[in-house]
């Protein structure tokens, strides 16, 4: 059943979508989103009397699933590193009205939590994975990590009963020797790969428009190798442009939030692990949720609050992206947001 959407912002779009980072830590340190000489072993993480504790989390949810919200995906850092995750799941799957629970993980430790998690209420799970030879991996993941977890990961949620994706990050002259192979890898394995441009989100790594490969370049370079039909949207504000490929082989995505953005149908709020609202991925700063709750806000001015934040949103970056806003905008690191 779907929930009728209660806020809606200045350009008219509806809040649907959450996502909850629940730690700012990863096990990884991918060079596009924590490189390791901002994220080294002097960088001050959050300390754990800032995380918002599981209970503080499932409130606000429910507070965002009285307004509209839908989906709810898990994100960090690397969530997988934060304690009983399947708790909070199972916690949020409670909720009256919330239809989805996503997971977005780097897949290393998913084999041991796959079914916990299954079992706890999760619906479905996106992999990020850039490579599929672990030489590249290893270079991109920043520790010299194998595939061979992430694919044990994937097969193991897979097998419990998961939905799995798998995003990659294109990086031109980085990892676009392995858009193809990737592609070849997954074709008839039953897993969409999403093909991500490379976003200068955070201010952190170094983002160039000439290192990202358009979705364009992208499509055209699968289809020269396997032909692909472009597909409809599933639902209204889908990020991903769907392609079959036309010997029956699967589904691909491309989520092109560079060459052609999609602030537009952008229904998304994102809550940092310490308790923040940020209403655009690329935002400068958030608003605290968990200070007024900590000070002993009810319910209802909570939801209020909610609701101000979001009729008040004008974000849409991405439509306003140049060279300027790129060079000068202050950016929160994705690694602090989610994805
Ligand atoms: N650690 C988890 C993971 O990697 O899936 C969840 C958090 S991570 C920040 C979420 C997603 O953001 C990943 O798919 C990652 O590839 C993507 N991401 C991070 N930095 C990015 C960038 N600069 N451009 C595009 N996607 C990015
Ligand atoms: Fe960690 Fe995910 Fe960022 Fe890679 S993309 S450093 S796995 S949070
Ligand atoms: Fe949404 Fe901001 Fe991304 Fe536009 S730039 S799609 S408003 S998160």
């Amino acid at each position: 059943m779907s929930t009728k959407p209660l806020v809606y912002d200045q350009l008219n779009r509806p809040l649907r979508d959450l996502r909850i980072s629940v730690t700012d830590r990863c096990n990884f340190r991918c060079r596009y989103c924590m490189p390791e000489e901002t994220f080294g072993p002097d960088y001050e993480f959050l300390p754990k009397t800032s995380l918002l504790q599981f209970e503080e989390i499932t409130r606000l949810a429910r507070l965002f699933v009285n307004l509209g919200v839908e989906k709810i995906r898990l994100t960090g850092g690397e969530p997988l590193l934060r304690r009983d995750l399947d708790v909070l799941v199972g916690m949020l799957s409670k909720i009256d009205g919330l239809e989805d629970i996503a997971l977005t993980t780097n897949a290393s430790l998913l084999k041991k939590h796959a079914v916990k998690l299954k079992n706890a209420g999760l619906t479905r799970v996106n992999v990020s994975l850039d490579a599929i030879h672990d030489d590249t991996f290893g270079k991109m993941n920043g520790r010299g990590t194998k595939i061979k977890p992430v694919l044990d990961g994937i097969q193991a949620a897979s097998d419990a009963g998961l939905d799995v994706k798998i995003n990659m990050v294109v990086q031109n002259g980085i990892n676009d020797h392995e858009v193809i192979p990737m592609a070849k890898y997954f074709r008839h394995s039953g897993h969409i790969v999403r093909f991500i441009e490379y976003m200068d989100v955070g201010n952190s790594n170094g983002w160039k428009f000439d290192h990202v490969m358009s979705k364009r370049d992208i499509i055209d370079r699968i289809s020269e190798i396997y032909p692909l039909d472009s597909v409809d949207p599933a639902y209204y504000g889908e990020v991903a442009s769907r392609y079959q490929f036309r010997d029956g082989g699967g589904e691909i995505g491309v989520i092109s939030s560079v060459s052609d953005s999609f602030c537009s149908s952008c229904t998304r709020a994102r809550l940092s692990a310490d308790g923040a609202l940020y209403t655009c991925l690329f935002a400068s700063r958030g608003t605290s949720l968990r200070n007024p709750m900590r000070n002993g806000a009810t319910d209802q001015e909570l939801q209020k609050m909610l609701t101000d934040l979001w009729n008040g949103r004008h974000d849409r970056y991405s439509d306003e992206r140049t060279e300027e806003t790129v060079a000068n905008r202050e950016k929160i690191e994705m690694s602090f947001i989610g994805g």
